[in-house]
């Protein structure tokens, strides 16, 4: 009951400085024991996998076989390619088609499963047209730069073109690391960066998008850049020592993914976007990708009493989640609005 003679702001502060040291110790423990037996998991699932792949694994280093005498003496080139090049391909491959259905709300069978009704319908062209250069940006001086620099860095650690391809199973289990390293680097530097003075400098531009589209996904802030969406997926292949093979699937599926959560459309059989799509509706809540460690840090409170929510799952039919789990009328919910609480913007 003492507590309640405190000043509310001071005793909410130090509350919430216990809670978050409690829960950092909880995840901690958490995530070793989920690594034993995501390991064990893999061992099990990967044997049947490892059988389908047999045949085709040795078609696949016959190319590699082929790819690296082309670019014999010249295996830097081959590493940018495989890292800068491929997974830039993939991203404009894919966000050029969103980008289609972003401007022209056609065709609508793609453009019926919007999440945020109402918005970019279509997308503001000025404000499309003063972003893209900053992606462009991104990619081009500071992504392509830092690849460049890191190079001897991964040849310290293991040779990315090394002369044989890492096995089917191997490779999978470098995914699962690969996922939690980023989890875990992306949630805390996310979060580090709504720090009101780093918000303000730094990650407000990525926010200026409240409902984003595919591209949105690498609008960022330089330094955010860096920080917050290359060093996350570059660490853990660095760590491990990867294959450029694993490393070039990796970032074209991490680059995929950060598409797939801004684009805006919950699209059957795709991973769900609701999760992220909340965290620039809402500012403060929803920071990591997975939702792992918003789960254990209570990130994702009141994200888990929305209609957002109970449409986060993997859509396995063609009626739009907006249709069948509809949001409520608008006079249900409070004046402030959850981000009323802690105002970011
Ligand atoms: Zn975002
Ligand atoms: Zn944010």
């Amino acid at each position: 009951m003492t507590g309640d003679m405190e000043s509310p702001r001071r005793h909410e502060r130090s509350t919430q400085e216990g809670y978050i040291w409690g829960s950092m110790r909880r995840t901690a423990l958490i995530l070793g024991s989920g690594l034993l037996l995501s390991v064990a998991f893999w061992n099990s699932v990967t044997w049947h996998l490892q059988r389908f792949w047999g045949a085709s694994g040795y078609f696949w280093q016959t190319q590699w076989e082929k790819l690296l005498s082309t670019f014999e003496g010249n295996e830097s080139i081959l590493f940018i390619i495989g890292t800068a090049l491929v997974p830039g391909l993939c991203f404009w491959g894919f966000n050029g088609l969103l980008l289609v259905v972003d401007t022209t709300g056609k065709p609508n069978f793609i453009s019926r499963y919007r999440i945020q009704l109402g918005k970019n319908e279509p997308v503001d062209p000025v404000k499309l047209r003063q972003s893209i250069p900053t992606v462009l940006f991104n990619q081009t001086m500071i992504s392509l730069p830092m690849l460049v620099i890191f190079y001897p860095f991964f040849k310290w650690r293991g040779d990315p073109c090394c002369q044989e391809l890492p096995t089917f199973h191997w490779f999978l289990v470098e995914l699962a690391l690969f996922t939690l390293v980023e989890e875990i680097l992306f949630y805390y530097s996310h979060r580090l960066l709504h720090h009101p003075t780093l918000y303000k400098k730094i990650h407000k531009k990525h926010h200026e998008w409240t409902a984003p589209i595919g591209v949105i996904s690498i609008y960022a802030h330089p330094i955010e850049h860096v920080v917050s969406n290359m060093l996350p997926v570059l660490v853990g292949p660095l760590a491990m020592g990867s294959h450029l093979s694993s490393i070039t699937v990796w970032l074209s599926l991490a680059l995929i993914i950060t598409t797939i959560s801004h684009c805006g459309y919950h699209l059957p059989f795709l991973p769900s976007p609701e999760f992220h799509d909340y965290h620039h509706l809402k500012f403060n809540q929803c920071y990591g990708v997975l939702g792992v460690l918003d789960h254990l840090h209570g990130t994702d409170i009141m994200f888990k009493q929305t209609k957002a929510y109970e449409r986060h799952v993997l859509l396995l039919g063609f009626t739009p989640l907006s249709e069948s789990i509809p949001d409520p009328p608008k006079k249900m919910e409070s004046p402030l609005g959850p981000s009323g609480l802690f105002p970011h913007k």
